[in-house]
């Protein structure tokens, strides 16, 4: 397991009686990665019996309100309570100074958040974090105000098939730790080469993808991802207000989700016209079958 996803807001805009706005929660080896925070995400947090406290890494999209409008009041929660260490925040450039200015209107201490400001350059994706687990990339988007979207993929490594092993007359060791590590063994006067008893086990990639209208950034930053959460604000039939408010039709991101390859669709932050999704839904299953709408507190497991 190397993911545990729980999304909180699935609106667009403005918050409604089933939907939050924007955020979603990644757990990885017992950390949260927040991506974005909506007014209300404290208390969805709550609902969804997730700890504030376990916080460790906040990536925000970009700065219009129904994506930010809860970060002041968390961080006060966080900051006024029992939080230890310090809070990374990524964003796009611009993020540092208007944290400057949350702080001067509310009171945040930001000297306990290490902020970095993100400036992918334009048709390409930068890898910005890792660490020998895992790793954060990210990609500009067009959406009139600067914004990227992200995605955590933890590494692929070599694993040992213990059969083949054995049936080099090998048992569980140094020599396996070794062929493990990619290197050359000798064992029984014979050489036994990692290619010979290992095989790659791919890493696990979650891509997060909104604001924006379709680029072919997106295509490479979803390229091969388990999971492709993505904005699905409008249906086909509103294509013009999509493009006028640089968002995508469900159709539009069902398209990408093929060119991308990824294993799993999974459709998020609807208009607040949409009663029912199904149409968006059915629309994006056209495109590309293994399609599923998010609700708010779906949780899943990559
Ligand atoms: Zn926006």
């Amino acid at each position: 397991l190397a993911f545990n996803v729980t999304i909180l807001g699935t609106s667009s805009m403005v918050p409604t009686r089933h939907r939050g706005a924007p955020a979603v929660l990644v757990e990885h080896a017992g950390e949260f990665i927040l991506v974005d925070c909506g007014e209300g995400t404290q208390r969805q947090m709550n609902i969804a019996g997730k700890s504030r406290a376990r916080i460790r890494k906040v990536l925000l999209t970009h700065w219009h309100g129904d994506h930010v409008g809860g970060l002041a009041p968390l961080l006060q929660t966080l900051f006024n309570g029992s939080y230890e260490g310090t809070l990374e925040l990524w964003g796009p450039a611009g993020t540092r100074q208007r944290m400057g200015h949350l702080a001067c209107a509310m009171e945040i201490e930001l000297d306990r958040i290490r902020i970095t400001e993100l400036e992918p350059p334009l048709d390409s994706v930068q890898v910005f974090w890792a660490n020998d687990s895992y790793q954060l990339s990210c990609a500009a988007m067009r959406h009139g105000v600067l914004t990227v979207a992200y995605a955590i993929a933890t590494h692929g490594r070599r694993r040992v098939d213990m059969q083949r092993a054995a049936a080099l007359g090998l048992s569980p060791g140094p020599l396996v730790g070794q062929l493990q590590r990619g290197e050359v063994v000798e064992s029984g006067g014979r050489v036994i080469r990692p290619e010979d008893v290992t095989y790659w086990q791919p890493g696990r990639k979650l891509t997060l993808v909104t604001d924006t209208t379709p680029t072919q950034e997106i295509v490479e930053l979803a390229r091969g991802a388990d999971v492709l959460l993505c904005e699905s604000t409008y249906g086909s039939e509103h294509e013009d207000l999509a493009s006028a408010y640089n968002h995508m039709t469900a159709k539009q991101v069902g398209m990408l989700a093929r060119k991308a390859e990824v294993g799993q669709l999974v459709l998020t932050h609807f208009s607040q016209r949409y009663d029912s999704v199904q149409p968006l839904l059915d629309e994006a299953r056209s495109e590309f079958p293994e399609t599923i709408a998010a609700e708010d507190f779906l949780n899943f497991q990559i």
